[in-house]
């Protein structure tokens, strides 16, 4: 059995009294919801202070990057090392970054390596382009995305992947739950290759890409859809607390 995961990814949204106001909204209604992982990743300035209000919840945190070098001369970036024993998820290789910060193949498989040295819990993004999908090339996009992060990766404890098409993300038009969970299936095969048989069926897979309350279900009542990884809709503490719920509803365990 995996255990559904819903995980928001702030992005560069919210000061520190913002991200401990909205989980301190968000917190007692969280708890309140058993038989689904809930994860928040705010920005790196608020882990500190979301954690400690945090404290005691069944609500988890995670970072949204990471370097892979654990210390040295690198302004600006933040290690492993510093994430470990401040949260327990790090989003990596997200399309954004991807786009922005020009992270691609190698990089982002040092990261995940980082990560799972350093005991973090990778969630690794994957996704085609819009004018990827609209040549057919989504599958060999994703399994290319996968054949390059995860070289050598043997053992990854907690590795989760988001499968996110990059045409779905922020634009309030997602993907269908029958298209992703075609791709998360061939994303779990490919993943089974590279790793092997048993990893890739106990991991979980997420959907992500305009995620909302109102179209959760259809994605977790997907067989190989696992959660969700949720943008704007988690800054929205009764929107994020509704998508938890409905997730309950459909696929959660007790
Ligand atoms: C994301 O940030 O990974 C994402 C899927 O964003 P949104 O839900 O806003 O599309």
């Amino acid at each position: 059995m995996r255990l559904p995961l819903i995980a928001g990814n702030w992005k560069m949204n919210t000061t520190v009294d913002e991200g401990v106001s909205l989980v301190t909204r968000m917190r007692p209604l969280l708890d309140k919801i058993n038989g689904v992982e809930k994860l928040v990743c705010p920005p790196f300035v608020s882990l500190v202070a979301v954690r400690d209000t945090l404290a005691g919840s069944t609500v988890k945190t995670g970072a949204q990057n990471m370097y892979f070098e654990e210390k040295g001369a690198y302004t600006g970036e933040i290690s492993p090392l510093m994430l470990a024993g401040l949260c327990e998820y790090a989003i990596i290789g997200h399309s954004e970054r991807r786009q922005y910060f020009q992270e691609a193949g190698e990089m982002i498989n040092r990261k995940v390596k980082a990560a799972l040295k350093a005991g973090l819990k990778p969630i690794l993004c994957v996704g085609e382009r819009l004018e990827e999908n609209e040549a057919g090339k989504t599958a060999e996009v994703v399994t290319g995305h996968l054949k390059s992060a995860l070289v050598d990766i043997k053992s990854p404890d907690g590795l989760v992947i988001a499968y996110e098409p990059v045409w779905a993300i922020g634009t309030g038009k997602a993907a269908t739950g029958k298209q992703s969970n075609e791709t998360i299936g061939l994303i779990r095969e490919t993943a089974g290759k590279l790793i092997d048989k048993a990893t890739a069926r106990d991991m979980r897979i997420l959907y992500g890409g305009s995620v909302t309350a109102e179209n959760i279900a259809e994605f977790v009542s997907q067989p190989e859809i696992d959660g969700g990884l949720v943008g704007g809709a988690s800054l929205k503490a009764d929107q994020f607390v509704a998508i938890v719920q409905k997730t309950k509803e459909v696929k959660g365990r007790i």
